[in-house]
């Protein structure tokens, strides 16, 4: 199998005349060796800047800096790196400067939702622990743009010890989802104590990876790393490939071993303006992850973080992509389309609309060619009064242990057990003339 080709040759070369071709696969060498300047880049790539546009950029690099592995940069088309897909993503742009005024530096308020540093709170059940302050690669539409170079660090134990108690202290917490930066700039060594504190609290279910290391530093995928991974399971791993000429030889031997190994793997693409807002590079991207045992979970539409006004689509670019996808191809080659919600909402799911209308005997629906047709409903259906006293409840659900959890949302409104009939907004005007009138 080519693991290397004559660019990655040329570019290892040039790093270093003398270097052994078989460094290129060390992952270390490959971040020792990381470009972090324009003039690196030129040197690699052979791209020759205009000076106008090298000082501009230099100015984008003074506010977000830049940091590519030497594989990644390879994937560059260097005769046509204007429109590049991986070099867009890789490289400065000078748009990084424009704010908006609609634009955030916490979109998602990541940190006012964090009871402790390093953890997120947002949904009742799982928590974001953020236990990585680098990453190999500096993505340039990075929703945590306001933090990429700040701490080029790896939170110590102590630090870490702090989100393990949050957990271990939050009964509610079932899922963790281990995200940074890159988690996988951890050591071997570190991610094996932190996986074992986080897996021995007994809450806790499933552990979940989120890294780009598969896309942009393939080789940091090794059999040790593996080894120390597998003594986790259930361990989820979702990784972040946005276009489908990332999934090269290395990435694919890279997903190969952990499938082989038994994680269930995962794809978040971003949905980012002239890099894969098209829904013929979306279905070959995500065929292409199927094919690898990767099954797409989530597409997002870019956040409104500052900085990547330029990366932006409208919501439509994403309805038209799930349109072609949804029916068109395989079920579960299809992502749920998601905004995370500004203000810190968490993700809202957004489709195109299937449902045409309804009565009490029928729901009249269309399908992806544009057949409309119908639905009957039952005629004979006893709805079910839920009082969640599943004891009494002919439905065979035996609960080990009493459950909990509240009704939320709109779920509560349609709840038997709950007495609400109304989601009513703070400070509504309406009821607190209500209350002023003493009533
Ligand atoms: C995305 C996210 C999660 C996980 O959400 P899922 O829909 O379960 O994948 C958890 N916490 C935060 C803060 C998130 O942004």
């Amino acid at each position: 199998m080519e693991i290397f080709n004559d660019t990655q040759k040329e570019i290892a070369r040039r790093i270093r005349p003398e270097s052994n071709i078989s460094n290129w696969q060390d992952w270390k060498w490959q971040l020792k060796n990381s470009v972090q300047t324009t003039e690196k880049f030129e040197l690699l790539t052979g791209i020759n800047f205009p000076e106008n546009e090298k000082k501009l950029m230099k100015e984008t690099l003074k506010r977000f800096p830049l940091s590519v592995t030497p594989y990644y940069l390879s994937l560059i088309d260097t005769d046509n790196y204007n429109n590049d897909p991986v070099f867009k993503q890789a490289f400065a742009n000078i748009n990084e400067l424009t704010v908006l005024k609609t634009d955030m530096a916490d979109p998602l308020s990541e940190d006012t939702d964090s009871p402790v540093e390093g953890i997120t709170h947002r949904y009742p059940d799982r928590v974001l622990f953020h236990v990585s302050n680098i990453c190999s690669m500096y993505c340039r539409h990075c929703t945590r743009k306001r933090k990429v170079g700040d701490v080029d660090s790896i939170p110590g134990k102590e630090q870490l010890r702090k989100g393990i108690e949050y957990i271990k202290n939050t009964p509610q917490i079932r899922d963790v989802l281990l995200s940074g930066g890159d988690p996988l700039m951890l050591s071997d060594s570190y991610l094996d104590w932190l996986l074992s504190e986080i897996t021995a609290i007994p809450h806790v279910e499933v552990v979940r990876i989120g890294t780009r290391m598969p896309v942009v530093l393939p080789y940091r995928i090794t059999d040790e790393l593996v080894e120390v991974l597998k003594k986790y399971q259930p361990l989820w791993i979702n990784t972040h490939f946005n276009h489908p000429r990332e999934i090269t030889a290395s990435s694919r031997a890279a997903l190969a071993k952990l499938a082989d190994a038994g994680f269930p793997l995962g794809n978040q693409s971003v949905l980012l303006a002239d890099v894969n807002d098209c829904p013929r590079i979306m279905r070959k991207l995500v065929h292409k992850l199927v094919q690898n045992r990767v099954r797409p979970y989530y597409l997002y539409q870019c956040d409104l973080s500052e900085g990547l006004a330029h990366f932006r689509t409208p919501v439509g670019k994403g309805i038209e992509i799930m349109e072609s996808l949804i029916g068109h191809t395989s079920g579960f080659a299809v992502p749920t389309y998601v905004i995370d919600a500004p203000g810190g909402g968490g993700k809202i799911p957004v489709m195109p609309n299937y449902i045409i209308s309804w009565s009490t005997n029928k729901v009249v629906l269309r399908n992806y060619e544009g057949i409309i047709t119908t639905y009957t409903e039952p005629e004979s259906y006893e709805s079910k009064f839920c009082d969640r006293n599943c004891e009494e409840c002919n439905l065979d659900l035996q609960l080990e242990e009493p459950d909990e959890q509240k009704g939320i949302g709109i779920e509560k409104l349609l709840s038997d057990y709950d007495t609400a009939i109304s989601l009513v907004p703070d400070n509504n005007e309406r009821y607190n003339r209500r209350e002023n009138n003493g009533g």
